[in-house]
C-alpha cells in the first residue's frame, strides 16, 4: 500500500527546491565554517543517534490485518518467516515477510537452518555436486 502526497505538499515542493538551491548557492559564495562544523557534526550524530533508538526501541511485529485491520495476523507456517493469514477474515499473503513475527515468538536459528537445508539443490545454475 502507498500513500498518496497530499496535495499541499506537492504543491510546495517546487518552492522547497528552490529554496534548496537557493541556500546550496549561499554557502558556496558566503563558506560559513559555523555550517561546515554543523554538517559534520551532525553526520556524526546521525548514526549514533540511529543505533541508540534501535537499540532503545526495537522493533515489533506488525499484527494488524491490511485487509480487515484487526490484530489477527499470523505465520502461515511455523517454520518458515515468510507468509502470512489472518484469524479474523481469512485474509493470506504467502510472499510477505514473518520475520518480525517468528522473532518474537522464538528462536530463529533452527527455522534459517531449515530453509537452507530445503532450498539446497533446486535452481537452474549448475552446482559442484551435481553431475553430470
Ligand atoms: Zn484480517
Amino acid at each position: 500500500m502507498q500513500r498518496e502526497p497530499s496535495p499541499a505538499l506537492a504543491w510546495c515542493a517546487p518552492a522547497f527546491f528552490l529554496l534548496a538551491v537557493a541556500a546550496g548557492v549561499a554557502i558556496v559564495f558566503r563558506r560559513p565554517l559555523s555550517l561546515f562544523a554543523g554538517v559534520l557534526s551532525a553526520l556524526a550524530a546521525v548514526p549514533v543517534g540511529w543505533v541508540i533508538v534501535s537499540a532503545l526501541w526495537p522493533a515489533k511485529a506488525e499484527r494488524r490485518c491490511p485487509a480487515c485491520g484487526k490484530d489477527a495476523l499470523q505465520r502461515l507456517d511455523q517454520r518458515a518467516t515468510h507468509g502470512l493469514a489472518c484469524r479474523a477474515c481469512g485474509f493470506r499473503d504467502e510472499s510477505a515477510s514473518a520475520w518480525l513475527l517468528a522473532e518474537e515468538e522464538g528462536p530463529l536459528e533452527e527455522i534459517v537452518l531449515a530453509e537452507r537445508g530445503r532450498k539446497l539443490p533446486t535452481g537452474p545454475v549448475d552446482s559442484p555436486r551435481q553431475t553430470g
